[in-house]
């Protein structure tokens, strides 16, 4: 028997499958190295052990991905949005957050920062500040307490398949459980499973909130290794350097220590968010 199947867990080289039906079944990949993301439409031969092997995986429209110079990390597959969520407390990273807003770029998913815990009034208009050159770069930015609900962010969620990243303790687990409640005891159960009695939630894991809007939750991030994109593609996701871009003296200017550096000088006339310059350095110094 072969059907066609969804993964809706990722585990290692172990895939929770669902089928048309709504059956699932525990799913390897065929090839040693061939590897896969929540997310992927994949084609399963149903083996007697009431597993399966995956023989066959669909295009993807998106990938999200990982890497450091050793590896690359699949996050999440067919993906459309990244719900990046960030909290008034604890204070997050703008690194980590300028890294999903390039990745996303990169693989043309719409981002959509998330600012939870904003029922800590007395922390909000310091977050609402670090957010703002965000705001100001055209990013949108959603506002909520997680703890009191997630129906401010529902309808930015419809008829999309949604990704949630985000550094732990930002309240990612609480946003899951406001969309999808008992997501957290399910997912509990699978990595069960999966990890024969482990108790870890490190995997991937896909909800449908309706047909047609779909959530994948991924493991905390606290680092996001950007080692696989190339220099153009890490610019290209600046749209502040946009204008300024090719009018450089150089033409491979590394927007360093050269003469007549047009980022530079838009730098200096504070067009550009010194933050935001450091973060791209940092990054190109990685992708080099
Ligand atoms: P995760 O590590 O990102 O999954 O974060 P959790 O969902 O476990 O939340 C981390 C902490 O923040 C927990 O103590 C939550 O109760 C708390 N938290 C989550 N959402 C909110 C919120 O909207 N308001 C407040 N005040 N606390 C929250
Ligand atoms: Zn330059």
């Amino acid at each position: 028997m072969k059907a066609r199947g969804l993964i809706i867990a990722a585990h290692g080289r172990q895939y929770l499958v669902e089928f048309s039906d709504g059956s699932t079944r525990l799913c390897f990949p065929r090839g040693k190295k061939s590897e896969l993301a929540c997310g992927d439409h994949v084609e399963v031969a149903a083996t007697a052990d009431g597993q399966g092997v995956i023989e066959k995986t669909g295009e993807r429209s998106s990938l999200l991905y990982r890497s450091n110079e050793f590896r690359q990390k699949l996050i999440a597959a067919n993906v459309s949005q990244i719900l990046i969520v960030v909290a008034t407390e604890p204070s997050f990273s703008d690194t980590l957050v300028t890294r999903c807003l390039v990745a996303a770029d990169s693989q043309d998913i719409r981002p959509l920062i998330v600012l939870n815990k904003c029922d800590l009034t007395d922390r909000l208009p310091a977050a609402r500040e670090s957010l703002a050159s965000y705001r100001s770069l055209g990013y949108a930015v959603i506002e909520l307490s997680a703890r009191d609900g997630a129906d401010t962010l529902r309808p930015h969620l419809k008829g999309e398949t949604s990704v949630l990243v985000g550094q732990s303790g930002m309240g990612k687990s609480t946003l899951l459980n406001a969309l999808v409640p008992g997501a957290n005891a399910a997912t509990r159960e699978i990595s069960e499973a999966l990890d024969t009695g482990k108790h870890t939630t490190t995997h991937a894991r896909l909800y449908h909130l309706d047909a047609e809007t779909h959530l994948i939750d991924s493991p905390g991030l606290q680092e996001f290794g950007l080692h696989h994109l190339d220099l153009h593609t890490l610019e290209a996701a600046f749209p502040e350097f946009g204008p300024h871009l090719g009018r450089c003296r150089f033409r491979d200017c590394h927007h360093d220590r050269e003469p007549d550096c047009a980022l530079r000088g838009a730098l200096a006339r504070g067009e550009i968010d010194p933050r935001r310059f450091e973060c791209y350095q940092m990054l190109r110094t990685e992708v080099a």
